[in-house]
């Protein structure tokens, strides 16, 4: 019996090389080393391999072959799953095939004629020693729900094929599942491992004999790194059609962010791109694919600038704040009722930006803090500076950022704001997002509550925009309810979205809060609105938000329609 450590297996080598010359002297070369198979020409080199798939190391191809050359057996071997995995050096004389030949696959080449045996030796051993190494690790590194890659190995397997291989083009690709949570809740997690089975496999079918490679990135983000394709809307199309075969019951969508491999560009970013491309559709209806593009570079490094420059714009003032008036729409005329502190960023170079292109964006890279404790300063020594030059007091609401709710030092700051300009909480409210209720909402009606106690008033931001259901809003510590500015929009004309306000009014009632309606614009919607008992009205009818400075004329107003009110 054989033990193990007994006789060493030699590894075997094929060498196809038409030259009889030639092949002994590789033969003598090697064969101290390894157990050598040898062929004349392309087809008995595949014959071989065929019969020696499981055993076989290495292959040494000679390119320029009768009957069929090298580069054929090159393309042959790529195309089949089993064969590629064998890795082969050129044996080559020219320059130019050279290179055509590692396009095609090969991991290395030996110049003819042949001197430097060590090197030819060395340069087989590191190739094998390579090769077995990567099929260890890949057996190993792979994610047991879809067999796809994980996240590790994938990126240091890309990261060869993207140094090893730059003339190759590449895209990275990100495929994602719209609202998997959801999916996962209603209908389990068995069928959620399903659908990430089956998309592993429809990934997998779809990069079967190409040189793309996948893994699953995390829960249901799925990576992919393969050659440059043209039409993703087919691949998605396919992605989606095995997914829609699962159930009719369940629909599931996905959505794609690609990037097409750039000059100069690092794997990690292509990959950021790709998955910047692909949240840009999330949750649209209509456009599930997007391709990162020119566009979206320039408004990267737009970002990447406002990101840079913040510390600085805090330092040198360049925040603004601006103050829209909130109306008490049930009296006649309306009366200043409040206002809402709104921040704009006035760039010495960029100039006036308005809050859309930057609040997102720092609310995303968790620096929202730094812009909002500027406006809520601000918004404080402004109630007071007005009450102190006019002798009346406007009570301000300021936007709070959902991840600030969760900032424990939050209500210690708004108090000490508070305390610091001599105000009471009640001149100071805070509005608060629909949407922000919708996650954690226990934690953040914890925090709300508090804060409540205090003596602040709450203010429900955008309702009508977020998922909230009746249930909910109404164990929810809320004060007031700002309608979405969406749905007066067309109040005018549609009487369907008039009848949305209506509810949203009802709503309001049943809740015992007064409505702040946003965004209107005309005369008539101020009167529908009225005449549906809407309580207050924030909009460019009224007025735009306005510098410190003009809004003081609004209040000098105030006070002057309160005289004549009094006389
Ligand atoms: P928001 O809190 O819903 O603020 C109302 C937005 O509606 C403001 O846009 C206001 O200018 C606009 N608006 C008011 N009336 C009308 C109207 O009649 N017609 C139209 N078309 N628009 C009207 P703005 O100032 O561009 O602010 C956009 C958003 O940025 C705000 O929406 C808010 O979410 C955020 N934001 C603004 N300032 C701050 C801030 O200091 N901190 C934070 N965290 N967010 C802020
Ligand atoms: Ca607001
Ligand atoms: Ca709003």
């Amino acid at each position: 019996m054989i033990k193990s450590g007994q006789i060493k297996r030699q590894r075997q080598v094929l060498v196809v090389e038409d030259q009889a010359l030639n092949r002994d002297i590789l033969g003598m070369i090697l064969e101290n080393d390894y157990e050598i198979l040898n062929a004349e020409n392309g087809l008995e080199a595949l014959e071989i391999i065929q019969t020696h798939l499981n055993t076989l190391s290495i292959v040494l191809l000679d390119l320029m072959m009768p009957v069929m050359d090298g580069f054929e057996v090159l393309e042959r071997m790529r195309a089949d799953e089993r064969m590629r995995r064998i890795p082969i050096i050129v044996l080559t004389a020219e320059k130019k095939a050279e290179l055509r030949a590692l396009q095609l696959g090969a991991a290395d080449f030996i110049a003819k004629p042949y001197d430097a045996h060590e090197v030819i030796l060395a340069r087989v051993a590191r190739i094998i020693e390579l090769s077995e190494g990567r099929q260890l690790i890949r057996a190993a590194e792979r994610d047991s729900l879809t067999g796809l890659y994980n996240p590790g190995f994938f990126f240091e397997y890309a990261e060869q094929i993207y140094r090893y291989h730059p003339h190759w083009s590449m895209d990275a690709v990100v495929v994602n599942i719209e609202r998997f949570h959801s999916v996962n809740d209603l209908n389990g997690r068995l069928f959620g491992d399903t659908i990430l089975r089956t998309l592993g496999d429809a990934i997998r079918e779809f990069l079967r004999g190409t040189e793309g490679i996948a893994c699953r990135r995390d829960a249901d983000r799925f990576d992919l790194y393969c050659l440059h394709c043209e039409d993703y809307h087919t691949v998605l199309q396919f992605f989606q059609q095995k997914l829609n075969e699962l159930s009719h019951r369940v629909s599931v969508r996905l959505r794609m962010g690609v990037c097409p491999a750039f000059d100069g560009v690092s794997l990690v970013t292509l990959f950021d791109r790709a998955h910047t491309a692909c949240n840009l559709v999330r949750g649209s209806y209509k456009t599930h694919l997007m391709i990162y593009n020119e566009d979206m570079y320039k408004r990267e490094l737009y970002s990447q600038r406002l990101l840079n420059d913040l510390r600085q714009a805090v330092e040198e003032r360049q925040f603004r704040v601006y103050y829209q008036p909130k109306y008490d729409i049930q009296s006649d005329p309306p009366r200043l009722n409040s206002a809402e502190a709104l921040v704009r960023w006035v760039h010495p170079e960029l100039g006036f930006i308005s809050p859309g292109d930057f609040i997102p964006l720092f609310e995303r890279n968790g620096l929202i803090h730094v812009v909002d404790n500027y406006v809520w300063s601000e918004a404080a020594g402004q109630i007071a500076a007005w009450r102190e030059k006019l002798g009346m007091t406007v009570p301000l609401s300021v936007n709070v950022s959902r991840t600030e709710v969760f900032d424990p030092g939050l209500e210690k700051g708004l108090l000490k704001l508070i305390e610091d300009n001599g105000l009471s909480t009640k001149d100071f409210k805070l509005e608060i997002t629909e949407s922000a209720y919708t996650d954690e909402a226990e934690q953040l009606v914890a925090v709300i509550e508090k804060l409540r106690e205090k003596g602040f008033e709450i203010e429900m931001d955008d309702f009508g925009s977020g998922y909230s259901s009746l249930n909910t809003i109404s164990s929810l510590p809320i004060d007031v309810l700002k309608m979405d500015m969406k749905f007066i929009q067309n109040i005018e004309e549609n009487n369907r979205d008039f009848r949305l306000v209506e509810l949203i009014l009802d709503i309001a009632r049943y809740l015992k809060v007064p409505v702040v309606a946003e965004g209107a614009e005309t005369e008539h919607q101020l009167s529908l609105l009225r005449d549906a008992g809407c309580d207050y009205v924030q909009g460019y009818y009224f007025s735009r938000p306005l510098p410190a400075e003009e809004f003081e004329n609004l209040i000098r107003k105030e006070i002057e329609m309160k005289k004549e009110r009094k006389v």
